[in-house]
């Protein structure tokens, strides 16, 4: 953000004390000055003019910096800014991207504004364990992450006044390396913030610790840091500050890492420290949003305060649930986070002995039919919310099974938990390429009429050919892809030339191509097709109609079970009878689930009913025409339309786990050798395949409307979030008529 003269520009970050992005970097011609701006908000990953500025700026160094703006900015040459000052082209495309940059610093005219005029501007808390936003900030493990990464762009997209509250874990997740035998190693990930835009935030008095909280007895200093996401910003705390003890230090390096105190500490810190370090930095959220019960502790908190100001425990739980809302991921009883009392008294100490209504407040997260001692955050969140949804219509009427017993005198029918299904950032994760094809076919502003009754219509208005050479083209790019991850790791890392072939450095851009990628966990069954690896022989090696599969995801650090299923997938990517035609990619993150979802020709989802709360990569890859086979579980329920995808037939209720595994995999077999191996192959001499292609365009019309994260933001607004926010004005309006 530097001008010539060495002064700083108008749009710089916010923040006291805060670093200009680009600080080293060239200085910029003043046609040009905002090219640093650029990469201080990550509004640029979902700006297809600012993708567009930045590999024009250099295609190889965009690639070689793993698309960092931050980074390119300091690499590029000088004298190349100065010739691209003068390139008509490219200044149409900076110009814009400086029209999207002010219209995105004011909130007029935005969907928010014009649907609820009276809500105001007091922002909605959004409480994550993860985020994930892009590749170059690796605070996310998955699904979960990703989900609240689109719902804070979607959020920006629509005006909804949104802040996220997280973690900033400084040495991210892991990065994944498997060996030769197929064992996954979970080594360090690297992470420098100064190659982010993350600005760290200080007190008025230049201090980094903004707020305290007590935990085993000792006071844990906390700093945060601001991620600007459009107009949303993110707000993750660290504390990793030198006012702090060594293990207190470490509590926000890595994600998901440690055992269940070390958890329970991060979650306190998320909650209790969440709380304190908005208000430390003067931010009143009029709701707040718990997003999976990991942020349950802000719910305690909020109701612990107004305890000590002087409510009885009734009011201040009626206060917290007015303002709260919850949603829950996890679709079996086993699945929620749960800790001892003894682990909650050693962990808060003296902070809770000094509260009267101890024993009120660990009752919160007692469980309705279990005795003993244990906290469960999923019911403290329940007890503390006047909202709460399950994240698809199935999983809403599973989440009501499971806690049904919360309301006793009610029929499981009534019980007050309802859905909102998940979506995906639409501009996140629909190639240029698509884009650009919808812009020629359904006229150039078909991104703000998505929800417009018939526009996806005219999706059949794009000609076979011109869908098919774009999706061609995309599938060459993940197999060039593939081919030079391959040559970088066997330079810098494999030993073994064994590597390269499962690698997928032998696949073909013209065989069906299957991509399957998600977390391993059992319940996905990433290995159900290998359970027959005979019958998967013959689909994959049939010399007239080829078959490859393309795998990726990581194992979580402590699922050794999850490993080993890698490990049987992997075996198979180097047995010679498969010809190579399998691959496992390592080291899932968001860009590869990128080239994924936009490359393969078929997506891949074999969840163990209903295990699946939603699943959203099948969404990711429909949006780029990729169509799915999945199980009936999650989102499919209601995304299966008939036309755009496959669908196995649920197994009768009857079935064992294991029946019930066998009849998926005869289901799934059953419909790749007789639909869609058929319909994939099924196409002219010379021409593209057109019963194919119409499940692709049908896979896009379904999707664009229903299952993307502008109408799941839409749906938390209008049910969730806007009666949230008028019960915190209500109340505020009762305080000063009363004072
Ligand atoms: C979308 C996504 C997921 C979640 O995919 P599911 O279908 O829900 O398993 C996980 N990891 C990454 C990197 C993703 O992009």
């Amino acid at each position: 953000m530097r001008k010539k003269d060495g002064t700083s520009g108008a749009v710089g970050p916010r923040t006291a004390g805060g670093k200009a992005p680009a600080a080293d970097g060239p200085v910029l011609p003043p046609r040009l000055e905002r090219l640093a701006e650029f990469g201080s908000n990550l509004a640029w990953t979902w700006d297809r003019d600012a993708r567009d500025v930045f590999r024009r700026l250099d295609l190889n160094l965009w690639r070689r910096t793993h698309h960092n703006p931050i980074d390119l900015l300091r690499l590029v040459e000088p004298s190349r800014i100065t010739r691209l000052a003068e390139d008509p082209a490219f200044l149409e495309r900076y110009d814009a991207v400086c029209r999207r940059a002010d219209r995105d610093s004011e909130h007029h005219g935005t969907w928010w504004e014009s649907e609820f005029p009276g809500l105001g501007r007091r922002p909605i808390a959004y409480f994550c364990a993860e985020f994930g936003l892009h590749e170059s900030v690796p605070i996310y493990s998955g699904g979960l992450g990703v989900l609240a990464g689109d719902h804070c762009k979607a959020a920006s997209d629509l005006g909804v006044p949104l802040v996220g509250v997280g973690l900033l874990y400084a040495r991210g997740y892991f990065d994944q390396r498997v060996d030769t035998e197929g064992w996954q190693h979970d080594g360090d990930a690297t992470f420098e913030t100064s190659r982010t835009p993350l600005e760290r935030l200080f007190t008025p008095d230049g201090s980094p610790v903004l707020t305290r909280v007590y935990g085993s007895n000792r006071k844990i200093h906390i700093g945060a840091w601001r991620l600007n996401v459009g107009r949303v910003s993110l707000i993750l705390l660290d504390s990793d500050l030198e006012e702090n003890a060594p293990e207190d230090r470490e509590l926000t390096h890595k994600l998901y890492a440690g055992g269940v105190s070390h958890r329970l500490r991060q979650e306190g810190l998320l909650g209790i420290g969440g709380v304190r370090v908005l208000e430390a930095l003067g931010i009143e959220p009029a709701a707040w949003h718990a997003n999976e019960g990991h942020a349950a502790f802000m719910m305690v908190e909020r109701a612990r305060r107004l305890i000590a100001a002087g409510a009885t425990m009734d009011e201040a739980t009626a206060a917290v649930r007015a303002t709260s809302v919850f949603t829950t991921h996890t679709p079996v009883a086993a699945g929620h986070d749960v800790f001892t009392h003894e682990q909650l008294e050693e962990w808060a100490g003296d902070n809770w002995d000094r509260i009267e209504t101890r024993d009120e407040l660990l009752a919160l997260g007692r469980h309705p039919t279990e005795e003993g001692d244990r906290f469960h955050m999923t019911a403290a969140a329940i007890r503390l919310s006047g909202k709460v949804n399950g994240v698809s219509e199935r999983h809403g009427s599973v989440t009501r099974e499971i806690w049904k017993s919360m309301w006793p005198e009610r029929d499981v029918a009534e019980v007050p938990i309802g859905h909102v299904t998940n979506g995906v950032h639409l501009a996140t994760w629909m190639h240029n390429d698509i884009m650009d094809l919808l812009d020629h076919h359904l006229g150039p502003d078909w991104g703000l009429r998505i929800d417009e009754d018939g526009l996806w219509d005219g999706i059949d208005r794009i000609p076979d050919e011109e869908l098919w050479r774009v999706h061609q083209s995309l599938k060459i790019g993940l197999i060039d892809f593939m081919r030079e991850d391959a040559r970088r790791r066997w330079r810098d890392e494999w030993s073994e030339a064994a590597h390269l072939v499962g690698a997928g450095t032998l696949l073909s851009p013209f065989p069906l191509t299957i991509g399957f990628a998600r977390r391993f966990a059992t319940y996905k069954r990433a290995d159900l097709l290998f359970r027959d690896s005979d019958r998967l022989l013959a689909l994959l090696s049939n010399p007239r109609r080829p078959v490859q599969l393309v795998f990726a995801g990581k194992a979580h650090p402590r699922d050794d079970e999850g490993k080993r299923v890698l490990q049987g997938v992997y075996a198979h990517t180097r047995d010679p009878r498969f010809e190579g035609r399998i691959a496992f990619l390592e080291d899932y993150g968001l860009h590869i689930a990128h080239r994924l979802v936009e490359g393969v020709d078929l997506w891949l989802n074999l969840p163990r009913v209903p295990l699946e709360a939603s699943g959203t990569s099948g969404m990711k890859a429909a949006l780029n025409g990729v169509p799915m086979l999945s199980t009936r579980d999650g989102w499919w329920e209601e995304g299966y339309a008939g036309e755009n995808g496959w669908s196995i037939p649920r197994a009768p209720e009857k079935m064992d786990q294991k029946e019930a595994d066998a009849h998926d995999a005869e289901h799934a077999f059953r419909l790749l050798e007789e639909e869609i191996v058929p319909r994939f192959y099924d196409r002219p001499i010379e021409g593209p395949p057109a019963a194919w292609i119409q499940t692709m365009r049908k896979a896009i019309a379904i999707a664009a409307p229903r299952f993307t994260a502008r109408r799941m933001v839409q749906d938390y607004v209008r049910d969730y979030y806007a009666p949230a926010v008028a019960a915190s004005s209500e109340a505020a309006a009762g305080t000063s008529s009363s004072t």
